[in-house]
């Protein structure tokens, strides 16, 4: 507590946010708290503030009351500067604007390329991470693109990723699909090597972002990978685990050793072929793969091509990043899954697996990024980065061009 009157006094010209008596999911339910939030920090969660002791303090007071607090989601597979382009140059997706994240309660985002690692480039996609950061969200990316040897900004995915503050990790690559490069497992094994040498010096997560095709066993060349060399699973963090039922059982195996990034925004699109997110992650659960393996991204913006038997296009959409928020929601309420299960799977634990320190979590240090719901599970109030940008269901920011949302 002292400390944290410190900190309001060395800080008094700023205002702060009060929470009061809202129930926390840090993600772990922990009940009923007061959250104090400054600048862009949480600084305490307490039983009760004493109110007397912040007099003459300018703050803002949010009534906690019948609501429920989790951390903002993180989503970490997202286009953000666009992408698809598979059923020709129309066929772009624009960029994604924050509206789009705020709907869906996301206040981190990870950035990828994609399909597109020809025309479109790297620069684009750092330059929107910094945008994204400029506008209040927390944004970070990947280096390369689904071709391997990837395209990188200074030459090496590696130096990528140790040199460059915005990088994580590489991806997505594109495994077991008619788009993919196809690597060999040795040149898999040098890619993540590169990735994770990199993210060492960088002190980042160093991981590869594997886009996981269609194809029968998708995940041998994991297999491989690992067989072969010394890595570990957890370098790799394979995506779309849900698109086809066979993926999706060897997903229920592999699960146990790595990381299963479930995609949410394309099942809407595709349920005859894909599991439904929200219950993929109980079905995870019940095969035994430990929850802290288990992740929710939306590949937002991404387009979602359908293709006949002869790989001719024959339907093209595009994901949003609500699908996350959606799907969380669907797992608590059809799927009868605790929040405080459900949530960790677009919080703590994509924090955790991308070594984003600072986030995931409602802990005294931590970023405020913060999501209220309403008792019908709605979002309430969205705090990003320690500003509110959702104040009673209305948005409050948008991006800089957005003049309708
Ligand atoms: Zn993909």
């Amino acid at each position: 507590m002292h400390i944290t009157y410190y900190y309001i006094k060395k800080h008094i010209i700023y205002i702060m946010i009060l929470i009061k008596q809202i129930e926390v999911f840090n993600p772990d339910f922990i009940g009923k708290k007061d959250i104090l939030i400054g600048l862009d920090k949480i600084l305490g969660v307490f039983n009760k503030i004493d109110m007397s002791s912040l007099s003459g303090i300018d703050i803002q007071i949010i009534d906690g009351d019948s609501k429920k607090i989790i951390p903002g989601l993180i989503d970490a597979h997202v286009h953000i500067a666009g992408a698809g382009g598979e059923g020709g140059p129309a066929t772009r997706t624009p960029e994604m604007q924050i509206s789009q994240m705020f709907a869906g309660g996301i206040t981190t985002v990870v950035g990828c390329l994609g399909t597109d690692g020809m025309t479109r480039s790297l620069y684009s996609v750092l330059m929107k991470v910094k945008s994204l950061r400029e506008e209040g969200v927390s944004a970070w990316m990947y280096t390369g693109s689904y071709q391997v040897p990837p395209p990188t900004i200074l030459g090496d995915v590696g130096k990528d990723i140790a040199m460059i503050d915005e990088i994580i990790g590489v991806g997505e690559i594109a495994l077991s699909d008619h788009r993919s490069s196809c690597p060999s497992t040795n040149e898999l094994i040098r890619l993540t090597e590169h990735a994770r040498v990199g993210g060492m010096l960088g002190g980042k997560a160093g991981i590869v972002n594997i886009h996981m095709g269609d194809a029968q066993n998708p995940f041998q060349p994991i297999y491989d990978a690992v067989n072969k060399s010394e890595l570990k699973y957890t370098q790799f963090f394979p995506t779309h685990c849900n698109r086809n039922e066979y993926i999706f059982n060897d997903a229920k195996e592999y699960g146990k050793k790595g990381y299963v990034d479930l995609t949410a925004s394309s099942y809407p699109y595709y349920p005859d072929y894909e599991t439904k997110p929200s219950k993929a992650i109980v079905e995870l659960l019940n095969a035994g793969v430990p929850l802290e393996h288990i992740t929710m991204t939306s590949d937002g913006n991404g387009s979602l091509p359908d293709f006949d038997e002869n790989g001719n296009l024959v339907k093209l959409e595009m994901g949003q990043p609500k699908s996350i928020f959606d799907e969380l929601i669907d797992a608590v309420i059809d799927e009868g899954l605790p929040l405080e299960i459900a949530v960790k799977t677009v919080t703590l634990n994509v924090a955790e697996i991308l070594k984003l320190k600072n986030k995931g979590q409602i802990v005294e240090g931590k970023d405020a990024d913060l999501l209220i719901l309403d008792k019908n599970f709605r979002i309430d109030t969205l705090i990003a980065r320690g500003k509110i940008v959702v104040k009673d269901y209305n948005l409050l920011k948008k991006g800089t061009y957005e003049k309708e949302v």
